[in-house]
């Protein structure tokens, strides 16, 4: 027995297909035009040894494909993984700050400074006026201050190494006096307990969930404090009997026991997101204003610029943050501060802000003319998909990316599920929506939309105009792909 499988295995291996004859044959000469020969002969070399593998450690049974039939294999995984690149998506979703869809889009000023910094070279350490170098968040930090009202600035790779940047220059080795109500998780691995740890400092937990005053503040300050951090609930919030303290009279606490206030407001909010119908979101200004000795928060939330931390306060601390080493692990680079700094200017002229940043403007869309939006393309779409039923909905829009939960904002949605006469189709509802949601998201541009009661919901909220055309030939060309006949 054990023979015979032996002399089974030596022939499988003796029937591997060469190397030589496979880069030969048609899909993988075809391939290597399309992808270049060294990554076709580097894949073509981890098929045949990972076929080598299986005989080995099989029992001699192998089936062996043919060489024809393995370089079909490698060329397909090829394409696959070539298809596999980052481009346009269409955000149906409803959701404005997609972290999956990459948090803000970027206003076209912030992404024509970018793509310039990309391709030359630019000033971003060096101050052409003197000819000396500088620090590179100097090319920003008056825009900063000018817009939050603090002394100075520095920006990081994001508001998460921010957070760490502070707590690691204030607080190593020292505690951290935050509330029980705001020992919070993010999402993706962020939570303020454990970021407190891991940055070397210890957590001082002071009041309880619901409830926390000054005075339990004071009582916990002592020799060992590093700072006293306030941190936004984002994604989360506690309702009805409810206390904490004014950010003010908290600043007053620490001003005078001589310890630092830092603020984490999350979001980032340069303007009143009250004026586009959302809740009380901290605004880096009033954080300022209340005496917060630093303020932190996200580039690309709320502000709607490139993915960035940016710190802003106390002129000895920020220079005191920037001398740290973990710094420099954090720097950002010259493509996001030119988006930066171009998404900054734009604050400059409020009314300027709510045209040129498209969350911004997404948020300002007039509700009848989204509506209006959604019917056109409805009617379009019913006119020739006969199978479906395409209907307009009031839906709600949220922002999203950790910032404003359970808040809604009104918004028109389109509906799109099988008609009466789609129903009678062999295929349950079910499937062939699902079959649709997957070739809209393999489409080109891709469309990511959400599936609600066997029903396809597409938002337009978050979809730009100039891209309505597209969306609705992305749709006829997912349905009629198969979904419809
Ligand atoms: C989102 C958020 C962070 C993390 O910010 P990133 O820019 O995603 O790193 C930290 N703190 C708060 C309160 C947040 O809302």
């Amino acid at each position: 027995m054990a023979k015979k499988s032996a002399s089974a295995k030596n022939d499988a291996l003796r029937s591997l297909p060469s190397v030589t004859v496979l880069l030969d044959s048609e899909p993988l000469r075809k391939a290597a035009e399309e992808f270049g020969q060294p990554a076709v002969t580097s894949a073509t070399r981890e098929a045949v040894d990972n076929l080598r593998l299986v005989v080995h450690q099989g029992q001699g049974g192998t089936k062996m494909p043919s060489p024809k039939e393995l370089a079909e294999q490698i060329a397909t995984q090829l394409s696959a993984q070539e298809a596999n690149t980052i481009q346009p998506v269409i955000n149906a979703t409803g959701i404005l700050l997609h972290t999956g869809l990459g948090r803000a889009p970027m206003a076209q000023e912030a992404a024509e400074a970018a793509g310039q910094a990309a391709r030359g070279y630019c000033n971003v350490e060096l101050n052409l006026m003197t000819g000396q170098r500088w620090q590179r968040s100097k090319i920003v930090e008056h825009l900063l201050c000018e817009l939050t009202g603090a002394e100075a600035a520095h920006v990081v790779n994001n508001n998460a190494g921010a957070t760490g940047l502070i707590l690691a220059t204030l607080a190593m080795g020292r505690e951290v006096i935050v509330s029980h109500g705001e020992l919070i998780e993010i999402g993706g691995g962020f939570r303020v307990p454990d970021v407190i740890t891991a940055y070397g400092a210890t957590l001082r937990p002071v009041g309880t969930t619901n409830r926390t005053r000054v005075d339990d503040y004071a009582a916990a300050i002592s020799e060992q404090t590093g700072a006293m951090l306030v941190v936004h609930p984002s994604n989360f919030r506690v309702e009805g009997f409810t206390e904490s303290p004014d950010l003010g009279e908290l600043a007053d606490l620490a001003k005078e026991h001589q310890v630092p206030l830092v603020h984490d407001i999350g979001s980032g909010a340069l303007i009143d997101f009250k004026q586009f119908g959302c809740a009380d979101e901290p605004i880096a200004s009033e954080s300022i204003q209340a005496g917060a000795d630093l303020v932190f928060f996200s580039g690309d939330k709320l502000l709607g610029g490139p993915q960035c931390g940016i710190i802003v306060g106390r002129r000895d601390l920020v220079e005191q943050v920037m001398k740290h080493p973990l710094s420099r692990a954090l720097r950002v680079d010259k493509i996001t501060l030119a988006a930066l700094l171009a998404t900054l200017k734009i604050y400059r002229d409020p009314e300027k802000a709510r045209q040129s940043i498209p969350l911004l403007r997404f948020l300002s869309l007039p509700l009848d003319k989204l509506k209006k939006r959604t019917e056109r393309l409805a009617k379009q779409l019913q006119a020739k998909l006969k199978d479906w039923e395409i209907k307009t909905n009031e839906d709600e829009t949220f922002v999203g990316g950790g910032t404003l939960p359970q808040q809604g904002v009104l918004s028109w949605s389109l509906t799109i599920g099988l008609s009466g006469k789609g129903l009678s189709e062999k295929g349950s509802a079910e499937s062939r929506v699902k079959k649709l949601a997957e070739r809209l998201r393999m489409g080109k541009p891709a469309v990511v939309g959400r599936i609600q009661s066997d029903q396809l919901i597409l938002s337009l909220h978050g979809v730009f105009e100039e891209q309505d055309e597209q969306l609705e030939q992305a749709i006829l060309a997912a349905v009629t792909g198969d979904c419809a006949r």
